[in-house]
This record gives structure tokens, sequence and C-alpha cells, in this order.
């Protein structure tokens, strides 16, 4: 039986696990930390629970691609879509409560904002058209093997080319389509999903809200921490070993191939390994002798880091929904001050995340559970301490501006995540969360490929390489990564 070892038990991870014991292999998992599920990780406050790190699930059919492989139903993995996902508040008093049916979506940005009806139609099925035809080259395939991108697909993908604004950003697409600057504001956002920059990054990442406002938002039922869970647990059906609290401090190569792993606990035989740590620090870390180090790669710009403050609010507040966005304006400036932004992809709008709206048990009768996020650069030693207190302030100030309710004195339980506890705790270079950033065209083709040129056996998932950040295509890495290695040894 064939061994293969998996380094991290975050998405990347665990959806690699599943398809490496899936098709025979034996595999076992080492995780630095005690849980599955890597920045997708769970908090407990008091009689508050809180979803520590992503929060919005889009997708779920990725996820149901691995219970189907393992010829498993989908119904042990519940999860529901959220009717009312969004609420957006500007500072001046605009409200805009975005429903997941797109009539009503529709026709509540096109009263709220002016938008032509016909223009958002059209822009959202123009998102949905892209998202069709790129994901399954993008997102599905590998950029750096040519068999992966010469088939039907692409052909597909080369049709719309004249559709992906290919000399446009994100944003000068949104301001050409739309008049109002909320609007533009609204569809720039969604460049900060991949920590990415919308006045940079290239109009065709518009199709990123394809899976949010087309298809939907969703939510599992016991928080996002169960899709972790239940992929350990489709893994360990399928014979995976999870090893907890074990970090890998090396990876033993001979003549540049994977021969074995070693940890504190020991030394461990594989054919393959899968490093779902981020590629940077695998290389720094993990293979410290070796020199053929893709550098040009590892050098492009990382992408944003966060701030978030878990909240246990002891008020309810009608007036907002599971997902809420305060956008900025003139405020930016005060975050500007405090970190120095370096891009406006580092957007300031403050992101209130509350699942007890939905699911009562997480959180006491009368109160809430707030996660309370804002972007932020990544770790270069600034004083996190010092810009912790500065943000609690302006946002604190800013909510009670907009929402006109107290809140600095209804905070009964608190935790701060900032970049240096991202990078601790999950091994995320400078507290980066979704590896590069995509601030260009062509920094799709930058990101690391998910197996190594140099060293046979070696691969790679998770959001510090291709296609990128968020759980959908964390999950995509992992099929990629296992397509690859198939290929490999067909060649032998
Ligand atoms: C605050 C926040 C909000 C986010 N919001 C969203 C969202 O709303 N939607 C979305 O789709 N995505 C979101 N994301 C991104 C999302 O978390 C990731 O895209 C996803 O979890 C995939 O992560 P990954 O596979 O790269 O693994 P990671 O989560 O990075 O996990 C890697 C794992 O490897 C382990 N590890 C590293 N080195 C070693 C070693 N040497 N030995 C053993 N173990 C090791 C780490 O401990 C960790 O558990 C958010 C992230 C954060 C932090």
């Amino acid at each position: 039986m064939k061994k293969a070892i998996v380094i991290g038990a975050g998405v990347g991870g665990l959806g690699a696990a599943v398809r490496l014991a899936n098709l025979g292999y034996q595999v076992k998992v080492f995780e630095a930390n005690g849980h599955a599920g890597g920045k997708m990780n769970n908090l407990q406050l008091g009689d508050f629970r809180f979803d520590m790190g992503p929060s919005i699930f889009t997708g779920p059919e990725y996820v149901k691609e691995l219970y189907d492989l393992c010829g498993e139903p989908f119904n042990q993995f519940p999860y529901q879509k959220l009717e009312q996902p969004f609420n957006y508040f500007f500072e001046d008093g605009t409200t805009i409560n975005l429903k997941a049916d797109k009539v009503e979506l529709v026709n509540e940005l096109s009263e709220k904002l002016g938008e032509s009806k016909k223009k958002l139609r059209n822009y959202l099925k123009k998102c949905e058209k892209n998202y069709q035809r790129i994901a399954p080259l993008f997102i599905e395939k590998s950029l750096h093997r040519w068999q992966h991108l010469l088939n039907k697909k692409l052909w597909k993908a080369l049709v719309g080319i004249p559709r992906y604004k290919l000399h446009q950003t994100m944003h000068q697409e949104n301001a050409a389509t739309f008049n109002n600057p909320k609007t533009h504001q609204i569809f720039n956002r969604f460049a900060t999903y991949n920590g990415s920059n919308p006045y940079q990054a290239p109009a065709m990442l518009n199709m990123i809200q394809h899976l949010e406002m087309n298809v939907g938002v969703f939510l599992p039922e016991n928080g996002m921490v169960q899709i972790a869970r239940s992929l350990q647990g489709l893994a360990q059906k399928q014979g995976a070993l999870f090893h907890f609290q074990e970090k890998v401090k090396e990876i033993h190569l001979d003549n540049n191939k994977v021969v074995a792993v070693s940890t504190d606990k020991g030394r461990y035989e594989a054919d393959v390994v899968y490093s779902n740590m981020d590629v940077h620090l695998t290389y720094d870390r993990l293979l410290p002798n070796f020199e053929k180090v893709p550098k040009k790669i590892l050098n492009q710009e990382r992408s944003s880091s966060a701030i978030v403050f878990y909240w246990g609010i002891n008020d309810v507040f009608p007036e907002l929904t599971v997902h809420n966005l305060f956008f900025s304006d003139e405020y930016e400036k005060e975050f500007k001050d405090i970190f120095e932004y370096k891009t406006i992809g580092e957007d300031p709008s403050i992101y209130v995340h509350i699942t007890s709206k939905i699911k009562s048990k997480d959180a006491p009768k009368n109160a809430e559970n707030w996660f309370v996020m804002i972007n932020a650069p990544i770790d270069i030693g600034q004083d996190w301490e010092v810009l912790k207190v500065k943000t609690k302030e302006v946002i604190i100030n800013k909510l009670e501006r907009v929402l006109k309710r107290d809140i600095r004195n209804k905070i009964v339980e608190e935790f701060v995540m900032d970049a240096p506890f991202i990078a601790d705790t999950y091994s995320g270079k400078n507290g980066s969360i979704y590896g590069n950033a995509s601030n260009n065209a062509f920094a799709a083709f930058y990101r690391h490929p998910n197996f190594s040129k140099n060293i046979e056996g070696l691969y790679f998932v998770g959001v510090s390489v291709h296609p990128g950040g968020g759980i959908p295509l964390a999950l995509n890495s992992a099929k990629i990564a296992v397509t690859c290695m198939l290929e490999d040894q067909r060649k032998k």
C-alpha cells in the first residue's frame, strides 16, 4: 500500500486526505494544532460560540463532490441557504437588505441606488457566464500543465475573452457599468474575498460575485467548523489517520524525491507528501537545505490580513442579519491613519457576522455573538497592541454612529485575532490570509503550482498555492494536486 503524508489539516489538507484515502493510499495527516480545519476554527467565550475564521460559505457543491466521490450520502452534512444573507449600511443612513431571491435582490439595489434593473440583471448574468467559462479552467485545473489547458473548456473560455475585459480592473468595469458610487463599492468589495485590490485586480475577478449573489450564501447547521469536522470524519471513514498536535519539522529527500517527514515524535516514511502549510514556510522551514526554491513565485505581493474582534453582546439588534457590512467613506481616512494601508484592497469596511441570528444556541437569550472583522495589512513588525486599541475605538464609534445604539457597554466577552495570531497559530506567512494577492492580470500564473517541479512526490494544497484563497478554491487545490500526482505516476 502506498503511503501518503498530508502536512496540515486545513480545508486543502482535508480535501487531499479524503481523495488520497479514497484512492487506497495509507494516509497520515499531521496537524500542529489540536483540531481539524486550520483557520476554520471555533471559539467559545462563556456562553457564546463563534466561527473564528471563514464565515461566508459559498459553493457547497465542492464539499458534496467529496461525499459523492466516497459514495457517502451528502445529507450527513446539514446546512441551509440564507434567505436574507447580507445587510449593507452606509454612513449617510442608506441601508440595503439583500435577499437570496434574485428578483428581490435586483429590486432592492435598483430602488435604493437608482440603478437600472436591466443593467443589474445583465451584470449578474455576465458574472455567471464568466464563472462558468473560467472556473473549469482557472479554478478546477492546473495552469502549469498544458494537458490541463488543451481541451474543449479552453476553447469555451477563449471564446469569452472579450467579456472578461482583460484591459480593465474590477473597479473600472464596475464604474463603467453603474452610476452610483455605492454600487461600485458593493461590487468592488468582492476583491477582498481573496485579499486583493479592486483598483488593481483584473475585471475578470468580478465573477467572484456569482457564487454569492447568483447561487447563494449557506451556513452549516453547527457553524463553519462543521465543514472541517465532517471532512475529517469522511477522511477517517476512508481510512486516513490523524496525528494532532504533531508538527512536521522536516521533509526528507533522497535524490530530490520525497522519502519521509519527521516530527518531534518520529520519522514517517512516505511515497508522496502533500503540504497544506503555507508554501513559503514549507520551503523555509521544512526544506531548509533545498536550493532550487522558486523565488520569483514566492516573492509576489502577499494578500491582506485582518483584525477580528469576537464580542459577546448583551443585547439584540433586529436591524442586523447574519452577515452585515458597514461601508467606509470619509472614515476610511481614520483607518488609513492607523494601518498606513498600502492598497485600497485592504478595504476598511467593517464586517459583522452573527450566527445567533438563526442559531439560538450560539448566544444566551437576548444576546448576540458578533464577529467583527476589518481587513488589515500583513505583519511587518507593527505594534499590534496599539493597532488593536485604536481599531476598536474607530469600529465602535462607527457602529454606534450608524446604528444609533450603544455598543461599547454591551460587550460582555471579547477575544481579538490579529496578523501575528494568524501567523503563529496557523503558520500563515506574515499573517496573510489568502497567500499571494491577485493584483494583476497575470497573478493567477504566478501562484505556486500544486506540485513541485523539482522534487518528485511533493504536492501543495491550500490558499497559498493555485487556485487561491477561500474554501471552494482550497478544496479545488486538493483535486488538482491529486490529478497531477496520478498523471505523474502514469508517466513512470
Ligand atoms: C478571519 C478570516 C476570515 C475568512 N473568511 C472567509 C470566508 O468568509 N469564506 C471563505 O471561503 N474563506 C474565508 N477565509 C479563508 C479560509 O479560511 C481559507 O481559504 C480556508 O480555510 C483554506 O485554508 P487552507 O487549506 O489554506 O488551510 P489553513 O486554514 O491555512 O490550514 C493550514 C493548517 O496546516 C497546519 N500546519 C501548518 N504547518 C504545519 C506543520 N509544519 N505541521 C503540521 N501542521 C501544520 C496549520 O496548523 C493549519 O491547521 C477566511 C480566513 C480568515 C482567517
